[in-house]
């Protein structure tokens, strides 16, 4: 890379990269090309199942690395690290809050792949990978208030959190994305110093996409952080106090490919429209 400092891009994909209802993405290739022309590694944050990321990347190619279960399970360069609880610790959890709250408490972990597969809108197969989970649980619940600070009590007791995504509050453990992303980082300058014998890069410029409570510590992890609006509600609102944030001007994809567009504009020396301005 002709910059002093290499880039690695870190990014949520539902209601991010991906559309909140279609899942597709294609309003991004322009800048998902050109991310790949610069040769910066861009790194899948999600709270999806490390086996539903890899089945994405299967058909995509898009990323070069993969965070499950919002920082809970880690893949780069074919090695997984589980940082997050044990399956036994969030069946015990979850087993406790389905008898205290007023509601009743499925998830992904103990209800049928159909039942997975119309409460999120996906096809039987992807709801299958997304049943397998390494150490976190999306709850299926009609939970009031009142549930919530409950659970949320509860899970503090196994020292768990219960985590708000764009659909559900899902319990997991005490790792984070912004965790997750300073491991990966760590992953890559290791094996960028192993490339080049000159001087190999001290860090990343780091760019983080997300559009949700449970990308805040990913958000404010990154040198530039990036905040897509919901497409459904009216939250315009900067998800954290960040130098560098940016709130994209699109929903999805489409605030995904225009954002990413204008910060390489300013922090390489391409363009979207040409091969090289200056330099
Ligand atoms: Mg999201």
């Amino acid at each position: 890379m002709p910059n002093s400092r290499a880039i690695a891009i870190f990014t949520d994909l539902d209601g991010t990269l991906l559309d909140h209802d279609t899942y597709g993405w294609d309003a991004a290739r322009p800048a998902l090309d050109r991310v790949k022309q610069l040769a910066i590694p861009l790194i899948a944050v999600s709270s999806k199942t490390l086996a539903e990321l890899e089945h994405i990347n299967q058909q995509s190619m898009l990323f070069d690395g993969l965070i499950g279960e919002n920082g809970g399970v880690i893949s780069l360069n074919g090695e997984i690290e589980q940082a997050g609880p044990s399956s036994e610790t969030i069946d015990a959890a979850r087993n406790q809050i389905r008898d205290a709250v007023s509601v009743p408490v499925g998830s992904f972990r103990t209800v049928s792949p159909e039942i997975i597969a119309s409460e999120t809108g996906l096809p039987l197969d992807d709801a299958i990978r997304a049943g397998q989970r390494h150490c976190s649980d999306p709850l299926i619940w009609q939970a009031s208030k009142q549930d919530v600070t409950t659970a949320r009590a509860i899970a503090e007791k196994w020292s768990l959190k219960l985590v708000k995504g764009g659909r559900f509050h899902t319990l997991c453990g005490p790792s984070t994305k912004g965790e997750a992303m300073k491991r990966i980082l760590q992953w890559l300058a290791l094996s960028q110093s192993g490339k080049s014998e000159t001087s190999p890069p001290k860090r990343f410029t780091t760019i983080a996409l997300g559009d949700s409570p449970n990308d805040i510590p990913m958000l404010a992890e990154a040198d530039f952080a990036i905040q897509i609006p919901t497409k459904h509600g009216a939250r315009t609102s900067p998800l954290l106090d960040h130098a560098n944030l940016r709130i994209a001007p699109a929903p999805g994809p489409a605030g995904w490919n225009a954002a990413i567009n204008d910060l390489l504009d300013q922090l390489t020396n391409t363009n979207k429209n040409s091969e090289v301005l200056h330099g």
